[in-house]
Protein backbone atom coordinates (compact mmCIF):
# COMPACT_ATOMS: atom_id res chain seq x y z
CA UNK A 1 0.00 0.00 0.00
CA UNK A 2 1.32 3.25 -1.07
CA UNK A 3 1.95 5.86 1.67
CA UNK A 4 -0.95 8.37 1.15
CA UNK A 5 -3.05 5.36 1.13
CA UNK A 6 -1.81 4.09 4.64
CA UNK A 7 -1.91 7.72 6.32
CA UNK A 8 -5.65 7.57 5.38
CA UNK A 9 -7.02 3.75 6.64
CA UNK A 10 -4.07 2.21 8.92
CA UNK A 11 -4.76 1.12 12.41
CA UNK A 12 -8.63 2.27 12.50
CA UNK A 13 -11.49 -0.96 11.44
CA UNK A 14 -14.62 1.90 12.49
CA UNK A 15 -15.75 1.31 15.85
CA UNK A 16 -19.58 -0.09 16.71
CA UNK A 17 -21.11 3.32 15.69
CA UNK A 18 -19.36 3.20 12.16
CA UNK A 19 -17.77 6.69 12.46
CA UNK A 20 -15.71 7.94 9.51
CA UNK A 21 -13.79 9.72 12.16
CA UNK A 22 -11.43 8.50 14.36
CA UNK A 23 -13.46 9.05 17.90
CA UNK A 24 -11.56 10.45 20.57
CA UNK A 25 -11.34 8.28 23.50
CA UNK A 26 -11.43 10.99 26.45
CA UNK A 27 -10.60 8.27 29.23
CA UNK A 28 -8.86 7.54 31.77
CA UNK A 29 -9.16 3.79 32.10
CA UNK A 30 -11.62 0.57 30.80
CA UNK A 31 -13.88 -1.58 32.25
CA UNK A 32 -12.33 -5.39 32.91
CA UNK A 33 -15.15 -7.96 31.84
CA UNK A 34 -14.05 -9.89 34.98
CA UNK A 35 -10.54 -10.32 37.52
CA UNK A 36 -9.39 -13.52 34.80
CA UNK A 37 -9.57 -10.77 32.16
CA UNK A 38 -8.07 -8.38 34.07
CA UNK A 39 -5.04 -10.75 35.24
CA UNK A 40 -4.65 -11.85 31.41
CA UNK A 41 -4.16 -7.85 29.96
CA UNK A 42 -1.67 -6.97 32.84
CA UNK A 43 0.68 -10.58 32.45
CA UNK A 44 -0.06 -9.71 28.85
CA UNK A 45 -1.58 -13.36 27.91
CA UNK A 46 -4.31 -11.24 26.36
CA UNK A 47 -3.82 -7.41 24.64
CA UNK A 48 -5.87 -4.59 25.55
CA UNK A 49 -6.79 -1.45 27.48
CA UNK A 50 -5.63 -0.47 31.28
CA UNK A 51 -5.03 2.27 31.81
CA UNK A 52 -4.90 5.56 29.59
CA UNK A 53 -1.18 5.75 31.00
CA UNK A 54 -0.22 2.85 29.22
CA UNK A 55 -2.23 3.01 26.48
CA UNK A 56 -5.51 4.56 24.78
CA UNK A 57 -7.76 3.17 21.18
CA UNK A 58 -7.20 6.81 20.07
CA UNK A 59 -3.25 6.80 20.97
CA UNK A 60 -3.82 3.33 19.29
CA UNK A 61 -4.14 4.76 15.90
CA UNK A 62 -1.92 7.54 16.15
CA UNK A 63 0.81 4.62 16.99
CA UNK A 64 -0.23 1.88 14.29
CA UNK A 65 -0.62 4.42 11.64
CA UNK A 66 2.40 6.47 11.93
CA UNK A 67 4.56 2.82 12.59
CA UNK A 68 3.14 1.91 8.96
CA UNK A 69 3.97 5.07 7.24
CA UNK A 70 7.53 4.61 8.47
CA UNK A 71 8.07 0.97 7.45
CA UNK A 72 8.13 0.23 10.95
CA UNK A 73 6.72 -2.66 13.79
CA UNK A 74 5.23 -0.12 16.35
CA UNK A 75 5.44 2.49 17.84
CA UNK A 76 4.87 4.86 21.19
CA UNK A 77 3.76 8.10 21.37
CA UNK A 78 4.61 10.28 23.75
CA UNK A 79 3.90 13.65 25.62
CA UNK A 80 6.48 15.65 23.26
CA UNK A 81 9.42 15.12 21.31
CA UNK A 82 12.07 15.52 24.05
CA UNK A 83 10.48 12.65 26.14
CA UNK A 84 10.25 10.29 22.72
CA UNK A 85 14.16 11.06 22.64
CA UNK A 86 14.97 10.64 26.28
CA UNK A 87 12.86 7.09 26.30
CA UNK A 88 14.91 5.56 23.05
CA UNK A 89 18.12 6.28 25.17
CA UNK A 90 16.58 5.56 28.85
CA UNK A 91 15.88 2.04 27.14
CA UNK A 92 19.34 1.31 25.33
CA UNK A 93 21.43 2.71 28.11
CA UNK A 94 21.98 2.89 31.75
CA UNK A 95 24.19 4.65 34.27
CA UNK A 96 27.93 4.40 33.18
CA UNK A 97 27.29 4.04 29.49
CA UNK A 98 28.04 6.23 26.88
CA UNK A 99 25.81 7.33 23.35
CA UNK A 100 27.15 9.07 20.17
CA UNK A 101 25.84 11.98 19.29
CA UNK A 102 26.43 14.19 16.35
CA UNK A 103 27.09 17.39 16.93
CA UNK A 104 24.50 18.67 14.49
CA UNK A 105 21.35 18.43 16.15
CA UNK A 106 18.12 20.19 17.70
CA UNK A 107 19.55 22.56 20.70
CA UNK A 108 17.16 20.33 23.38
CA UNK A 109 18.88 17.42 22.48
CA UNK A 110 21.97 18.66 22.44
CA UNK A 111 21.49 19.93 26.04
CA UNK A 112 19.43 16.47 27.28
CA UNK A 113 22.51 14.72 26.20
CA UNK A 114 25.26 16.88 27.36
CA UNK A 115 23.71 18.10 30.83
CA UNK A 116 20.69 15.93 31.92
CA UNK A 117 21.73 12.66 30.75
CA UNK A 118 24.97 13.09 32.29
CA UNK A 119 23.05 13.68 35.93
CA UNK A 120 21.71 10.03 35.49
CA UNK A 121 25.49 8.76 34.74
CA UNK A 122 25.26 8.75 31.11
CA UNK A 123 28.13 10.10 28.48
CA UNK A 124 27.50 11.93 25.64
CA UNK A 125 30.43 11.75 22.93
CA UNK A 126 29.99 13.78 19.63
CA UNK A 127 30.72 13.21 15.92
CA UNK A 128 30.22 15.19 12.98
CA UNK A 129 27.87 13.98 10.75
CA UNK A 130 30.81 14.52 8.05
CA UNK A 131 33.53 12.98 9.32
CA UNK A 132 32.75 9.05 9.59
CA UNK A 133 36.22 8.23 10.40
CA UNK A 134 36.15 10.08 13.76
CA UNK A 135 33.07 8.34 14.83
CA UNK A 136 34.24 5.02 14.84
CA UNK A 137 36.80 6.14 16.90
CA UNK A 138 34.21 6.82 19.54
CA UNK A 139 32.88 3.21 20.24
CA UNK A 140 33.71 1.34 23.17
CA UNK A 141 32.23 -1.78 25.33
CA UNK A 142 29.76 0.52 26.97
CA UNK A 143 28.26 2.44 24.09
CA UNK A 144 24.77 1.67 23.68
CA UNK A 145 23.28 4.14 21.35
CA UNK A 146 24.37 6.30 18.19
CA UNK A 147 22.15 8.88 17.64
CA UNK A 148 21.55 11.36 14.85
CA UNK A 149 19.09 13.56 12.87
CA UNK A 150 18.39 12.47 9.29
CA UNK A 151 18.06 16.10 8.31
CA UNK A 152 19.41 17.88 10.99
CA UNK A 153 17.47 21.12 12.61
CA UNK A 154 18.89 23.86 12.46
CA UNK A 155 22.19 23.38 10.80
CA UNK A 156 20.35 21.96 7.87
CA UNK A 157 23.20 18.82 7.29
CA UNK A 158 21.60 15.40 5.65
CA UNK A 159 23.27 12.43 7.56
CA UNK A 160 24.87 9.63 5.75
CA UNK A 161 22.47 7.32 7.04
CA UNK A 162 23.66 4.14 5.43
CA UNK A 163 27.35 5.08 6.13
CA UNK A 164 26.31 5.63 10.41
CA UNK A 165 24.48 2.18 10.16
CA UNK A 166 26.80 0.13 9.03
CA UNK A 167 29.57 1.09 11.15
CA UNK A 168 26.69 0.52 14.28
CA UNK A 169 25.75 -2.57 12.60
CA UNK A 170 30.12 -3.78 13.02
CA UNK A 171 29.62 -3.65 16.51
CA UNK A 172 25.70 -4.70 17.38
CA UNK A 173 24.68 -0.86 18.58
CA UNK A 174 21.20 0.60 17.91
CA UNK A 175 20.53 3.94 15.91
CA UNK A 176 18.70 5.89 16.84
CA UNK A 177 17.15 8.51 14.39
CA UNK A 178 15.42 11.92 15.05
CA UNK A 179 13.29 12.27 11.26
CA UNK A 180 11.35 15.01 12.63
CA UNK A 181 12.26 17.62 9.54
CA UNK A 182 12.15 14.62 6.85
CA UNK A 183 9.39 13.22 8.35
CA UNK A 184 8.30 9.31 6.59
CA UNK A 185 7.12 11.24 3.84
CA UNK A 186 10.23 12.05 2.77
CA UNK A 187 12.68 9.83 4.46
CA UNK A 188 12.73 6.44 6.20
CA UNK A 189 15.64 5.60 7.72
CA UNK A 190 14.48 2.09 8.42
CA UNK A 191 15.05 1.52 4.66
CA UNK A 192 18.51 2.43 5.14
CA UNK A 193 19.33 -0.15 7.87
CA UNK A 194 18.30 2.14 11.18
CA UNK A 195 17.03 0.59 14.07
CA UNK A 196 14.75 3.23 15.95
CA UNK A 197 13.65 6.31 14.91
CA UNK A 198 12.01 9.38 17.30
CA UNK A 199 10.05 12.65 16.23
CA UNK A 200 8.93 15.98 17.57
CA UNK A 201 4.80 15.22 16.21
CA UNK A 202 4.54 19.00 17.51
CA UNK A 203 6.43 20.02 13.89
CA UNK A 204 5.10 18.47 10.60
CA UNK A 205 2.94 16.07 11.86
CA UNK A 206 0.53 17.98 13.41
CA UNK A 207 0.93 20.62 10.51
CA UNK A 208 -0.76 23.73 11.85
CA UNK A 209 1.19 24.17 15.38
CA UNK A 210 -1.54 23.03 17.39
CA UNK A 211 -0.17 20.67 19.62
CA UNK A 212 2.98 19.25 21.37
CA UNK A 213 3.69 15.22 21.27
CA UNK A 214 6.27 12.88 20.53
CA UNK A 215 6.51 9.09 18.80
CA UNK A 216 9.22 6.60 18.92
CA UNK A 217 9.16 3.82 16.34
CA UNK A 218 11.05 0.80 16.44
CA UNK A 219 11.85 -1.51 12.78
CA UNK A 220 10.65 -5.05 11.81
CA UNK A 221 13.01 -8.13 13.18
CA UNK A 222 14.98 -5.39 15.98
CA UNK A 223 14.43 -8.94 18.10
CA UNK A 224 17.26 -10.50 16.29
CA UNK A 225 19.71 -7.42 16.86
CA UNK A 226 19.05 -7.25 20.54
CA UNK A 227 18.72 -11.29 21.13
CA UNK A 228 22.30 -12.48 23.04
CA UNK A 229 23.57 -9.52 22.58
CA UNK A 230 26.14 -8.35 25.63
CA UNK A 231 25.43 -5.02 25.34
CA UNK A 232 21.56 -5.41 25.67
CA UNK A 233 21.54 -7.22 28.33
CA UNK A 234 18.76 -6.15 30.07
CA UNK A 235 16.38 -7.16 26.65
CA UNK A 236 17.82 -11.09 27.58
CA UNK A 237 17.68 -11.27 31.49
CA UNK A 238 14.32 -11.16 33.12
CA UNK A 239 13.31 -8.04 34.15
CA UNK A 240 12.06 -8.17 37.75
CA UNK A 241 9.93 -5.38 37.88
CA UNK A 242 7.85 -6.72 35.20
CA UNK A 243 7.43 -10.66 37.00
CA UNK A 244 10.83 -11.77 35.28
CA UNK A 245 9.59 -11.21 31.81
CA UNK A 246 12.32 -11.32 29.19
CA UNK A 247 11.83 -9.16 26.22
CA UNK A 248 13.36 -11.05 23.52
CA UNK A 249 11.23 -13.80 24.31
CA UNK A 250 7.80 -12.40 23.76
CA UNK A 251 6.27 -12.10 20.53
CA UNK A 252 5.75 -8.30 20.08
CA UNK A 253 8.18 -5.87 18.98
CA UNK A 254 10.76 -5.42 22.44
CA UNK A 255 11.95 -2.08 22.20
CA UNK A 256 8.61 -0.24 21.73
CA UNK A 257 7.30 -3.09 24.43
CA UNK A 258 9.65 -2.42 26.91
CA UNK A 259 9.19 1.60 26.66
CA UNK A 260 5.60 1.24 27.26
CA UNK A 261 5.74 -1.38 30.22
CA UNK A 262 8.84 0.20 32.55
CA UNK A 263 9.39 3.87 30.87
CA UNK A 264 5.88 4.89 30.36
CA UNK A 265 4.66 2.85 33.65
CA UNK A 266 6.84 4.50 35.34
CA UNK A 267 8.21 7.96 34.18
CA UNK A 268 4.24 8.58 32.15
CA UNK A 269 5.26 11.15 30.02
CA UNK A 270 2.34 9.90 27.48
CA UNK A 271 0.27 11.86 24.74
CA UNK A 272 -3.36 12.91 25.62
CA UNK A 273 -6.04 11.27 23.85
CA UNK A 274 -6.96 14.97 21.89
CA UNK A 275 -3.44 15.36 20.91
CA UNK A 276 -3.28 11.58 19.54
CA UNK A 277 -6.37 12.60 17.97
CA UNK A 278 -4.87 15.84 16.52
CA UNK A 279 -1.90 14.19 15.28
CA UNK A 280 -4.28 11.50 13.33
CA UNK A 281 -5.68 14.24 11.54
CA UNK A 282 -2.39 15.71 10.34
CA UNK A 283 -1.27 12.58 9.20
CA UNK A 284 -3.92 12.02 6.49
CA UNK A 285 -2.12 15.53 4.26
CA UNK A 286 1.25 14.70 5.75
CA UNK A 287 2.43 13.52 2.41
CA UNK A 288 0.77 16.14 0.49
CA UNK A 289 1.69 18.96 2.81
CA UNK A 290 5.49 17.96 2.66
CA UNK A 291 5.56 18.36 -1.51
CA UNK A 292 4.62 21.76 -1.03
CA UNK A 293 6.55 22.64 2.04
CA UNK A 294 9.49 21.25 -0.46
CA UNK A 295 8.55 23.22 -3.33
CA UNK A 296 8.32 26.76 -1.84
CA UNK A 297 11.71 26.08 0.25
CA UNK A 298 13.44 25.31 -2.56
CA UNK A 299 12.33 28.22 -5.25
CA UNK A 300 12.58 30.68 -2.07
CA UNK A 301 16.54 28.95 -1.72
CA UNK A 302 16.92 29.80 -5.43
CA UNK A 303 15.24 33.24 -4.98
CA UNK A 304 17.44 33.89 -1.89
CA UNK A 305 21.10 32.44 -4.08
CA UNK A 306 20.34 35.34 -6.88
CA UNK A 307 19.66 37.96 -4.50
CA UNK A 308 23.24 40.20 -4.27
CA UNK A 309 22.68 41.13 -0.66
CA UNK A 310 22.36 37.18 0.52
CA UNK A 311 26.32 35.78 0.88
CA UNK A 312 25.01 32.04 1.70
CA UNK A 313 21.77 30.12 1.36
CA UNK A 314 21.75 26.61 3.01
CA UNK A 315 19.19 24.35 1.78
CA UNK A 316 20.19 20.80 1.05
CA UNK A 317 18.00 21.09 -2.36
CA UNK A 318 20.59 23.71 -4.14
CA UNK A 319 22.90 21.80 -6.13
CA UNK A 320 25.49 24.18 -4.51
CA UNK A 321 25.13 22.44 -1.21
CA UNK A 322 27.41 19.82 0.44
CA UNK A 323 24.27 17.72 1.27
CA UNK A 324 22.62 17.64 -2.18
CA UNK A 325 24.25 14.28 -2.66
CA UNK A 326 23.33 12.75 0.48
CA UNK A 327 19.53 14.35 -0.21
CA UNK A 328 19.16 12.82 -3.34
CA UNK A 329 20.15 9.42 -1.99
CA UNK A 330 18.10 9.42 0.95
CA UNK A 331 15.40 11.76 0.34
CA UNK A 332 11.59 10.62 -1.96
CA UNK A 333 12.01 12.43 -4.97
CA UNK A 334 14.92 14.54 -3.85
CA UNK A 335 12.31 16.65 -1.44
CA UNK A 336 14.34 18.03 1.00
CA UNK A 337 11.52 19.73 3.81
CA UNK A 338 10.53 22.82 4.77
CA UNK A 339 13.69 24.36 6.49
CA UNK A 340 16.61 26.43 5.06
CA UNK A 341 18.80 29.12 6.07
CA UNK A 342 20.46 32.31 4.54
CA UNK A 343 23.16 34.79 5.69
CA UNK A 344 23.19 38.39 5.34
CA UNK A 345 26.34 40.60 6.09
CA UNK A 346 25.31 41.55 9.83
CA UNK A 347 23.44 41.02 13.18
CA UNK A 348 22.37 44.79 12.23
CA UNK A 349 20.73 43.33 8.88
CA UNK A 350 19.21 39.93 9.80
CA UNK A 351 17.50 42.41 12.50
CA UNK A 352 16.59 44.66 10.03
CA UNK A 353 15.23 41.88 7.84
CA UNK A 354 13.36 40.17 10.60
CA UNK A 355 11.54 42.92 11.30
CA UNK A 356 10.61 43.87 7.60
CA UNK A 357 8.83 40.85 7.32
CA UNK A 358 4.91 40.68 6.95
CA UNK A 359 4.12 37.27 5.87
CA UNK A 360 6.66 35.36 7.85
CA UNK A 361 6.19 35.19 11.58
CA UNK A 362 8.93 35.52 14.09
CA UNK A 363 8.50 32.58 16.47
CA UNK A 364 10.84 29.57 17.43
CA UNK A 365 8.87 26.53 15.99
CA UNK A 366 9.05 24.78 12.97
CA UNK A 367 6.71 22.90 10.16
CA UNK A 368 3.70 24.71 10.88
CA UNK A 369 1.62 26.00 7.67
CA UNK A 370 2.70 29.78 8.01
CA UNK A 371 5.82 30.73 7.53
CA UNK A 372 8.48 31.20 10.04
CA UNK A 373 11.37 33.29 10.52
CA UNK A 374 14.01 33.26 13.51
CA UNK A 375 17.48 34.74 14.10
CA UNK A 376 19.23 32.24 16.05
CA UNK A 377 22.41 35.19 17.06
CA UNK A 378 19.36 37.01 18.93
CA UNK A 379 17.41 34.78 20.02
CA UNK A 380 18.19 30.47 21.20
CA UNK A 381 21.60 31.85 20.45
CA UNK A 382 21.63 34.65 22.12
CA UNK A 383 24.40 33.56 25.05
CA UNK A 384 27.20 32.93 22.86
CA UNK A 385 29.84 35.34 21.57
CA UNK A 386 30.89 35.89 18.03
CA UNK A 387 33.36 33.45 17.79
CA UNK A 388 31.13 30.79 19.85
CA UNK A 389 28.73 31.80 17.45
CA UNK A 390 30.82 30.94 13.96
CA UNK A 391 32.30 27.37 16.54
CA UNK A 392 28.68 25.79 16.18
CA UNK A 393 27.59 27.05 12.79
CA UNK A 394 25.38 30.20 13.68
CA UNK A 395 26.99 33.57 12.23
CA UNK A 396 25.51 36.54 13.39
CA UNK A 397 24.12 37.50 9.82
CA UNK A 398 21.80 34.23 9.93
CA UNK A 399 18.06 33.68 9.02
CA UNK A 400 16.29 30.75 9.52
CA UNK A 401 13.20 30.33 7.65
CA UNK A 402 10.50 27.32 8.05
CA UNK A 403 8.79 27.57 4.92
CA UNK A 404 4.87 27.44 4.86
CA UNK A 405 2.01 26.77 3.11
CA UNK A 406 1.40 30.22 1.76
CA UNK A 407 2.30 30.88 -2.27
CA UNK A 408 5.95 30.52 -3.48
CA UNK A 409 5.17 33.97 -5.06
CA UNK A 410 4.30 35.89 -1.97
CA UNK A 411 6.55 34.28 0.06
CA UNK A 412 9.57 35.02 -2.27
CA UNK A 413 8.02 38.99 -2.88
CA UNK A 414 7.38 39.79 0.94
CA UNK A 415 11.43 38.30 1.39
CA UNK A 416 12.52 40.63 -1.38
CA UNK A 417 11.30 43.23 -0.19
CA UNK A 418 12.33 42.90 2.94
CA UNK A 419 15.71 42.38 2.07
CA UNK A 420 15.97 45.78 -0.41
CA UNK A 421 13.96 48.03 2.46
C1 LIG B 1 11.29 20.36 18.03
C2 LIG B 1 12.25 19.26 17.89
C3 LIG B 1 12.44 18.34 18.94
C4 LIG B 1 11.71 18.47 20.27
O1 LIG B 1 10.35 18.22 20.15
P1 LIG B 1 9.23 18.80 21.16
O2 LIG B 1 7.97 18.22 20.63
O3 LIG B 1 9.31 20.29 21.09
O4 LIG B 1 9.58 18.28 22.52
C5 LIG B 1 13.32 17.31 18.75
N1 LIG B 1 14.01 17.17 17.59
C6 LIG B 1 13.87 18.05 16.58
C7 LIG B 1 14.66 17.85 15.34
C8 LIG B 1 12.98 19.11 16.68
O5 LIG B 1 12.86 19.98 15.66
Amino acid sequence: MDLQTKALHVGYDKDSSGAMAVPIYQTTAYEFRDAQHAANLFALKELGFIYTRLNNPTTDVFEKRFASLEGGAAAIATSSGMSAIFYAIANAAAAGDNILCAKQLYGGSLTLNTHTLKRFGIEARYFDVHDMNALESLIDDKTKVIFFESLTNPSIDVADIEAITKIANKHGILTVVDNTVATPAICRPFEFGADVTVHSASKYTTGQGLAIGGILVERNDLVEKLRANPRYAHFNEPDVSYHGLVYVDVPLPPFTLRTRLSLLRDLGAVVSPFNSWLFIQGIETLSLRMREHSKNALALAEFLESHPSVKKVNYPGLKSNINYKNAQKYFEDGLCSGLLSFEVGSLEEAVKIVNATKIYSLVVNIGDSKSIITHPASTTHQQLNEDELKACGVPSGLIRISCGLESAKDLIEDMKQALES
